[in-house]
């Protein structure tokens, strides 16, 4: 152990000083970007509430897990910045500095022929090995035609990839490895006590498994990937059973997965002819030991894997939510190793996307799953979350949600385990705005619990915020302002 801490400390030293280098370049050239947009601020160490402000698009979301770390006083953390490409930023709770971003990796989506608009699954997944290398995991959306064929499903755009820091707890330089399958999209790495990486992923487009591929050696090298969701055509409906997945460590060996079902129309067929949709329901959950393999429901029931629907339906449901639709959120256990499901969703109002979602609370007692508690109690609107538990075991998310034309990122809070919440604290508003928010940081620190975007109709600019309990973490004017995209896009 001590050995590691001197490593760690020498490590640390050395990504200070290539830290304060890079930190110099940064300042030279946010200075001169600073002179040249001529901005109202006239005091470049004025201190604004984001931390970048070249973010695209849809520059962050939940399903991207984790996209941040907090290590050893660093909190590291990730985005999609210009031409889909994947950004890593870090902040110094010590010192107080923030670092970065630097681009760690090229995007085939941002450099796509036809591209119409940001393609969207650029954004990175950050994982921290037990040697102190930062991975990230981006840029995938199916893999791409000119890939070949997917053996577990379709294709669409992009390639998977893995980008690795040159040196440990250093951000500055990043090397790209052909490690893992370029057909997948939704990456969430799981790293287990023993050091091996789990990434699981959607392994190609809408009609494609969900696989996880291993690491045992600090993710140099990576399994075969093994399917434990099946994609499959239904033979009552003109439509193909496809899922979203979303996976955190669990107790000891297990790894928790929570799903929802997306009913994969053909194109003309579904419901009044309405043709392929986001159609998704439900909400199951399931375990899987990585010692034993075993894959085991909620009673402790083994699973045959890949799941499909039909056993899905039998042992993994946890709420059925009838003719509304969801869009998947996270899972949790509390301290009893119970767990709890985030779930967003909506009535659905005909709309490709059916309509707007929230996000609610499901619960398993030990004996049964509660119905689904609505975090913010609107009548209908849009939110997206995770949780967390409190030493005292209240349970606490991070929100972002509506207030009219403000976007709000608030922490919502539960004292009777789960049956209701209330508002607690606001952390972060801004007018004429939505927040697009990740799930709480690995490990996080207080004062960094999540990442959100601010998007806005106006700009295709997206201002990037760290937020935790006191509200964002503030950054100099000039050190926020960044290069942004220039992407030029055909009309459809
Ligand atoms: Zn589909």
């Amino acid at each position: 152990m001590k050995n590691t801490l001197n490593r760690y400390s020498t490590l640390k030293q050395v990504a200070h000083l290539s830290a304060f280098l890079m930190l110099t370049l940064t300042l030279g050239a946010c200075a001169k970007l600073d002179r040249e947009t001529k901005t109202s601020h006239s005091i470049s160490t004025d201190l604004v509430d984001h931390f970048a402000d070249n973010g695209t698009g849809n520059p962050l979301a939940v399903v991207q897990y984790p996209a941040g770390e907090y290590h050893d006083g660093i909190t590291y953390v990730s985005y999609q910045g210009p031409f889909e490409d994947p950004y890593v930023a870090a902040y110094n709770h010590e010192s107080k500095e923030w670092l970065g971003p630097f681009r760690a990796g090229t995007s085939e989506l941002g450099r796509r022929e036809g591209r119409t608009k940001f393609d969207n699954h650029g954004k990175p997944t950050l994982l921290i090995d037990d040697e102190g290398y930062i991975h990230i995991f981006y840029g995938g959306h199916g893999g791409d035609k000119h890939h070949g064929d997917n053996p577990l499903g379709n294709v669409h755009h992009g390639a998977n990839k893995n980008s690795i820091s040159k040196r440990p707890l250093d951000i500055s330089e990043w090397e790209e490895v052909d490690n893992i399958s370029v057909f997948g999209t939704y990456n969430q790495a799981v790293k287990m006590d023993n050091g091996d990486i789990y990434l699981f992923y959607r392994h190609g487009a809408h009609r494609s498994d969900w696989v996880y591929q291993l690491s045992t050696d600090n993710g140099r090298t990576y399994s075969e990937p093994v399917s434990f969701l099946k994609h499959k055509r239904r033979d009552d409906l003109k439509a193909v059973d496809s899922w979203y997945a979303w996976a955190r460590r669990g107790q000891g060996d297990d790894i928790i997965v929570g799903f929802d079902y997306h009913l994969c129309w053909d194109g003309g067929a579904g419901v009044n002819g309405r043709g392929h949709t986001t159609q998704r329901h439900d909400a199951h959950y399931m375990v899987f030991n990585t010692k034993t393999g075993v894959w085991r429901n909620v009673k402790g029931e083994q699973l045959t894997m890949p799941l499909t629907r039909e056993q899905a339906e039998q042992k993994t449901l946890a709420l059925d939510t009838g003719d509304s639709w969801t869009f998947n959120g996270t899972v949790n256990l509390d301290s009893n190793g119970y767990p709890h499901i985030a779930m967003n969703y909506g009535k659905d109002l005909g709309h490709k996307t059916g309509g707007p979602k929230l996000t609610h609370h499901i619960k398993w007692d030990g004996k049964t799953w509660s119905d689904g508690i609505k975090i913010n109690g609107q009548k209908s609107g849009i939110s997206r979350g995770d949780f967390m538990f409190t030493p005292d075991q209240n349970i606490q998310y991070f929100l972002s949600e509506q207030d009219g034309k403000d976007g709000v990122i608030s922490t919502w809070t539960s004292n009777d385990g789960g049956k209701s919440f209330v508002k607690t604290k606001e952390l972060l508003r801004k007018p004429k705005a939505s927040f697009a928010t990740t799930a709480i940081i690995k490990n996080s620190h207080p004062d960094a619990r999540v990442i959100v975007g601010e998007r806005s109709s106006l700009t295709p600019h997206r201002k990037i915020y760290l937020v935790g309990e006191n509200g964002p973490i503030q950054r100099p004017f000039s050190d926020a302002t960044l290069q942004k995209d220039t992407s030029t896009f055909k009309s459809k």
